[in-house]
């Protein structure tokens, strides 16, 4: 493998993107397809053969002595977010592309075909709706909700479809089978500062966190901020700031297991600096790799809100938005990544997934894996996100190692 051929890869991808700052790729729009299109071309010189699916997947397969074999995959996104930085995603994907040159250059053959899948719309950016091409391809996708989805212009789904020579009403056909496949393993950067912390090279993720959601409405009584005595109040916000200050208190108990809860949404009204606030409205974000774990934190959600609630006299209540189940990575394909770290002699440890990924869709349908690199000062959706070529190759090499032993190398 080649880092000045990796880093050029980089740069080349980064030239499509939209005006603004840092990298705007987002799902489905011209500059995606032409950089969907520039990848195909990069893969078929590599050798490999490439398909587009009914979502938009780029399925590219190298093929295996064995045609008849289970493919052992790869890959990630190129899709983007607003302002985004040059690494989420495009890593699995760059990265994969790097192992496939090199396995020609070397001219590696393998039992099992390899692939390499570049998913569709992973980031919620642009339709409000995340890993859309994974979960068509696992076949997790509802119709009915593709249909009502609409980006910020008022551009349907089934209008950006079109736009890609797709058609959403077959969007159903991307659907591939458990038999089809011997493993899937994405490699992703971190997006936390963990790795960076801990001075490893290699995270090997155990599970993909999930969050449960609520709103929570805490209703008091706006009043005059001079003519009320602080014994008359029912103050809104103090009643909120109770609240999420329980959540933080809960989620820290919880730290062992890596559960996490943010209050992200905090607003008052009236909002005026004379007025007593009478109505705060938060949301709460609960996540965590145990669903026990994230529970204990919702009964002191719970238990946080009824205190509040007689304590300062306030009308709360509270509605679960969503609620999303935590997914556990292949045992067997985790023991597989961490003895290819220790023959590779490079530093790794287990740790959970705290944002979703394509992967988590895919363990529905294979035996599934997740390597992180390191992020810089764990940034990310942030056009200084950054990962070193350094950085990037180690993660190549356990990738490749993993792609290797899993398909067989044949003489
Ligand atoms: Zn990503």
């Amino acid at each position: 493998m080649k880092m000045d051929r990796l880093r050029l890869s980089f740069e080349e991808l980064a030239k499509f993107t939209d005006k603004g700052e840092g990298i705007n790729r987002l799902a489905y729009t011209k500059m995606e397809r032409d950089a969907r299109l520039y990848m195909i071309e990069q893969l078929k010189l590599a050798g490999l053969t490439v398909r587009t699916d009914y979502a938009g997947n780029v399925i590219a397969r190298r093929e295996g002595a064995a045609p008849d074999l289970p493919v052992v995959a790869t890959g990630s996104h190129i899709d983007s977010v607003y302002a985004a930085g040059e690494f989420d995603g495009t890593a699995g994907v760059l990265v994969a592309l790097e192992i496939m040159r090199s396995l020609a250059d070397e001219g590696i053959a393998t039992l099992h075909p390899l692939e390499v899948i570049i998913f569709a719309c992973e980031e919620s950016a642009r339709f409000g709706a995340s890993t859309l091409g994974s979960k068509a391809m696992t076949g997790r996708l509802d119709p009915a909700y593709t249909r009502s989805l609409t980006d910020k212009n008022g551009v349907t789904l089934m209008h950006a479809f079109e736009e890609n020579g797709l058609d959403l009403e077959e969007v159903h056909l991307a659907k591939r089978f458990r038999d089809e496949f011997k493993a899937f393993v994405e490699l992703h950067v971190e997006q936390g500062p963990v790795l960076e912390k801990q001075d490893v090279s290699i995270g090997i993720v155990s599970a993909i966190a999930a969050p449960i959601r609520f709103h929570v409405h805490v209703e008091g009584t706006a009043d005059h901020s001079g003519t009320t005595p602080m014994d008359y109040r029912h103050d809104a916000l103090l009643g909120g700031a109770e609240i999420a200050l329980a959540v933080e208190r809960a989620a820290i108990e919880e730290l062992a297991h890596g559960t996490v809860g943010t209050v992200g949404v905090f607003s008052i009204q009236p909002g005026a600096m004379n007025v007593v606030p009478g109505l705060a409205e938060l949301d709460v974000d609960i996540r965590g790799t145990s669903l026990e774990s994230r529970q204990r934190v919702v009964e002191a959600l719970e238990k946080a809100i009824d205190d509040v609630k007689k304590a300062r006299c306030l009308n709360i209540w509270m509605e679960e938005i969503s609620s999303e189940t935590p997914v556990q990575m292949d045992n067997a394909l985790v023991k597989d990544l961490e003895s290819v770290c220790e023959a590779q002699g490079i530093a790794w440890m287990k740790m959970p997934s705290g944002a979703g990924h394509d992967a988590m869709n895919m363990a529905s349908l294979c035996p599934t894996g997740m390597i992180f690199v390191p992020s810089k000062d764990g940034l990310s959706h942030n056009p200084a996100e950054f990962t070193s070529m350094e950085q990037l190759m180690e993660g190549a090499q356990v990738l490749r190692a993993f792609l290797l032993k899993q398909a067989q190398t044949v003489d």
